[in-house]
């Protein structure tokens, strides 16, 4: 498994069937409904790990 983020189900049908998607790089395919779409981690949520910067109300 080199895979880091796996989706487990189809986004857009629901589906368990997916595929890595030949372009690679975190695209996946569904074999049921026969789209190809792609994960992109965007980043760290900053939410959290300072909770007083933003002088917000307590978590
Ligand atoms: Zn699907």
């Amino acid at each position: 498994m080199s895979e880091r983020a796996a989706p487990f189900y189809c986004p857009y049908c629901g589906d368990e069937d997916l595929r890595p998607h030949e372009e690679g790089h975190g695209a996946w395919e569904c074999a049921a409904c026969n789209r190809a779409f792609q994960l992109k981690f965007l980043g760290l949520l900053t939410r959290g790990l300072q909770p007083n910067s933003t002088g917000g109300e307590p978590i």
